[in-house]
This record gives structure tokens, sequence and C-alpha cells, in this order.
């Protein structure tokens, strides 16, 4: 006598070809040859670790990741990064020059030499102001870093946000990230930055940039006389567009309309 066959399971849905389901973590960074040239002169001018490629979720990851731990200064002095901050490697690399050519020396003139930078976020998976379901933030894919207060090797503390911090250094300081970073958001942008510096690597047409900090007057008086600025709404234009007055070498990327452009309206 004849068994019939079981009838063979149908394929679940998901598994048709024409409906295969988008895989949970996307194959968007591969992993690189070790070291990568990046890498490569990061390590003439920092102190790091090789941290393994950052897969998902979602959107979320990079390529070519380090952990920065240090940065080396051209009279070979360590800069420390407390905490160590998880960065593309360009981006630790943009962080590092920054600090070299530009934070050190103005630190130096100003008081005493740089000694160490807290970092109060670099790689991390959510949307841009930890604001559910937005545009993943540039944080999401290690290429921007959140600058605290500074300390100096004489023990004194710096904070870059603050209107007591002298003036001439703090503009010299934004002016020299907005010529690295392509966005620098800091005081005077929106809320979410009132106390600390955001820089990041964003890519965006038409070599768009943001130059988005306010640099205040000093006087106690001016904290008391000046209405404070109304907050920025999220998704709203940000009047202000620094950016116009910085880059003298590049023209095309300092007219006004390349600093508020409706189609970036949100950042971090
Ligand atoms: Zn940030």
């Amino acid at each position: 006598m004849e068994v019939p066959l079981p009838r063979a399971k149908p394929l679940p849905v998901a598994n048709s070809p024409s409906r295969a389901p988008l895989p949970e973590v996307l194959p968007l960074h591969d992993a690189e040859a070790w070291p990568s040239d990046c890498a490569l002169r990061l390590a003439e001018i920092a102190r790091f670790a090789n941290e393994p490629t950052l897969n998902g979720p979602g959107q979320c990851g990079a390529s070519d990741v380090v952990r920065l731990e240090g940065i080396m200064m051209p009279n070979s002095a360590l800069v420390t990064v407390m905490p160590t901050a998880t960065l593309r490697c360009p981006m630790a690399e943009a962080v590092a020059q920054w600090v070299r050519n530009d934070l050190g020396p103005a630190m130096a003139e100003l008081e005493s030499p740089l000694a160490s930078l807290t970092t109060h976020g670099s790689y991390e998976c959510r949307g841009r102001n930890n604001a559910v379901g937005a545009k993943i933030s540039e944080h999401g894919r290690g290429n921007a870093l959140d600058l605290g207060p500074v300390r100096l090797a004489n023990g004194s503390i710096v904070d870059l946000s603050k209107r007591s911090t002298p003036r001439l250094f703090r503009q010299r300081v934004r002016d020299a990230a907005c010529r690295r970073f392509t966005t620098v958001l800091g005081p005077g942008s929106d809320p979410y930055h009132a106390e600390h510096i955001h820089v990041d690597l964003a890519e965006r047409t038409h070599g768009y940039r943001m130059c988005q900090w306010d640099i205040r007057e000093p006087e106690a008086a001016a904290e008391v006389s000046i209405p404070l600025r109304k907050p920025v709404a999220l998704g709203s234009r940000s009047t202000d567009c620094q950016y116009t007055t910085l880059n003298s070498s590049s023209p095309s990327r300092t007219k006004p309309e390349n600093c508020t452009g409706r189609r970036h309206k949100r950042r971090d």
C-alpha cells in the first residue's frame, strides 16, 4: 500500500525571495584592513586602541574605529581624553589636529598648558539630541564628539561654554573648530548645547556646514541686561551663521544660506 508522503511545509512567507525581510543588522560597515592609512597617521599624534567594526542596530555603526585615549602635543606632552572617546579614525584624527594645533596653543597662551579633555559623548547609537524617532545622530556613526570642560596643567578647569572664559580665547577656539569640522554647535545654537561643544564631520550636500556657537560677552552685566535668547525649537531654523566670518579661503561656503538651509534643520 502506498503511503502518501506528508505534504511539504510551505516556506515561510518571509523566505520568499520577493518578500525577504531586511536583516536585523545591516552590513553597512565592512571591516577594514588594520592598520588603516588613517590609523598610521593617527599613531604619530595620538594614543589610541583599535576597536572592532560597529554594525547596528539599524543604521548605526562605523568602520575604522578607534578608542582615543590621548593626544600627543608637539612638545611630546600627552593630553588625556577622559573618558576615552570611541570615534571613526578620521574623526579622531581631526580632533587630534584641532587639539594639537589650535586648542593647545590657545590654552598655553591663556594660562597653562592643556592637560586633559572631558568628553561628554562620542559613539552612541541614538537619534539627534536623544530624541526618539529622530534622524540618526552623527554620534551613531562614530563621527561626533561632545566636549566639556578642559583641565590645565596647573589644575585649573576651563569651560569653553562659559562666559567667564576669556572671550577672545573662546572665539579663537571656535573659529578653528569651524574650519576643521563640518558641524560645530555650542551655546546659542539650541538648548541642548548650552553647556558643551559638539563637533562632527557630517557630510552634506553642497558643502553645507554649521558653525553655531555664540561667543557671548563675559561681563556680569551682560548676563543681566541682555534678554535670554529664545530657545530654538526642534526643527526650526537657527538665525545664526557665524561661519560667514570664518572661512575666507572658501568663499563658496561662506554664504549665509549655506548655514541655515531648510534641509538641515536638526543637528547633533
Ligand atoms: Zn553631540
